[in-house]
């Protein structure tokens, strides 16, 4: 047996298998698919293992005792086999699918197809395997090991017709370029730009989780460079397209994990901006994309602060004050991934510094409290005691030395005398 057969036979869990001896045993075929058989192959850490089988959703039903029927219009059964999700094993009975009319899904779908005709509706050579662990034969109808060896992606059949059925598909091509490491076909590469319309009309959820897939990989520019070129960028992010210069992508591949969505906007930061104070026009350019694209609460405000701050970098000379003002403008934890966005590294090393010595950068961080404020000023709560407070934390901003209890009450003293009550 070969090295990557080998791979594969010992790399079938043995729920999988099992679930495949009782189909088998009951007279029906039933085969691994798609992307662990895949990844098996080459060696990568395997996903969700997918069982396709010749028998009906109702002969899976039938043939074991818990059951789920996932998705039955699509020919989906969960197969419980243990306790935990980890225990599931989904089994689709092999399909070929109808006419593409809306780019999303099929118009209809035809159970009780033979094993070839379901991997041929697959989307990439490499995606279309199966692996029967019964007999350790493999049904590659396509070629799709010599694709592996080859590092190679292409589509199966004709590229623009396959990517014109489901738009999704641009996306996970080039997704599976940086994420394997594999170069894109040329002939494939060239069925994209005919097919962007269909990835208009896929939903954004789904475009969004293919970019957060896109940009975990190692070298997100992988995939990133060749959807430039075919026009993916421009339709989905035609902002970023409009504006993104020579170093977009290789900030990108720098950034760690938690900034890349940042850096994916950062063309959108304005060149005339104010370098020390917060782009709030900016920020308002991420948010606006990133809920257009149904990014999460947590993911545009982090992007779109550091895009915000990210002009910053350009500031050739900036004094510590003006890097812990332009700090105390973000959220306490965005500051941090701020210094790690940043191409200046003066001014990310200084933000490190002001981050790791607990310099002073909002009210809460002041040597007084507003409770003992007032009662020192014989104040009651109200407006303008925030006011203070702020043109105190202005001051220790300046000047954190400032930052003790006796200075601020002294300074606190002489600035109610200057607002008045
Ligand atoms: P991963 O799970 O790592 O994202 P995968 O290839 O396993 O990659 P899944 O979405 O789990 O992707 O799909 C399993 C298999 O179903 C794929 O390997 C492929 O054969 C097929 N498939 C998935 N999405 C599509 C699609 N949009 N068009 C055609 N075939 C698809
Ligand atoms: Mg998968």
């Amino acid at each position: 047996m070969t090295a990557d057969l080998a791979r594969l036979a010992a790399a079938v869990p043995a729920n999988v298998r099992e679930v495949c001896g009782v189909l088998t045993k009951a007279g029906f075929q039933a085969v691994t698919v798609g992307g662990a058989v895949r990844d098996a192959l080459i060696g990568r850490e395997p996903g969700d293992w997918d069982v396709a089988t010749s028998a009906t959703p109702e002969q899976v039903m039938a043939s074991f005792r818990h059951t789920i029927p996932t998705g039955l219009q699509h020919g989906t059964v969960t197969i419980v086999t243990g306790r935990g999700i980890a225990s599931h094993v989904e089994v689709t009975t092999f399909r070929g699918e109808g006419a593409y009319s809306d780019a999303r899904r099929p118009d209809s779908v035809r159970f009780g197809v033979p094993l070839d005709e379901d991997l041929a509706r697959r989307d990439l050579v490499v995606n279309a395997i199966a692996y029967d662990p019964e007999t350790a034969e493999l049904h590659d109808p396509f070629g799709g090991r010599v694709d592996l060896a080859a590092k190679r992606l292409r589509a199966v059949g004709n590229a623009v017709e396959r990517f014109t059925e489901d738009g999704l598909r641009v996306m996970r091509a080039v997704r599976f370029a940086a994420q394997l490491e594999f170069e894109l076909d040329p002939a494939t590469e060239a069925g994209i730009a005919p097919a962007l319309p269909s990835l208009a009309k896929v939903s954004r959820e789904r475009v969004a989780d293919e970019l957060r897939k896109i940009l975990a990989a190692r070298q997100p520019s992988r995939a990133l460079a060749i959807a430039r070129r075919t026009g993916i960028v421009r339709s989905i992010l035609p902002d970023v397209d409009a504006a993104a210069g020579e170093d977009w992508l290789p900030r990108i591949d720098r950034a760690p994990g938690e900034v890349r969505l940042a850096a994916l906007f950062a063309p959108l930061a304005a060149n005339d901006a104010d370098p020390l104070h917060l782009d709030r026009d900016a920020t308002r350019r991420v948010l606006a994309i990133g809920r257009a694209l149904k990014l999460s609460n947590v993911e545009c405000e982090l992007a779109a602060q550091l895009v915000g701050a990210l002009h910053a970098e350009r500031a050739a000379v900036w004094a510590p004050a003006d890097a812990r003002r332009l700090l105390a403008a973000l959220d306490r934890d965005k500051r941090v991934h701020a210094a790690e966005l940043w191409q200046n590294a003066a001014l990310a090393a200084e933000t490190r510094r002001i981050l790791a010595a607990g310099e002073p950068l909002a009210v809460g961080d002041l040597a007084i409290d507003g409770k003992e404020l007032m009662a020192a000023l014989d104040q009651a709560p109200g407006p303008a005691i925030g006011r203070i407070l702020a043109m105190l934390l202005e001051r220790v901003i300046e000047d954190p030395a400032r930052n003790t209890r006796d200075q601020l009450l002294r300074d606190a003293q002489a600035l109610e005398l200057e607002v008045g009550h």
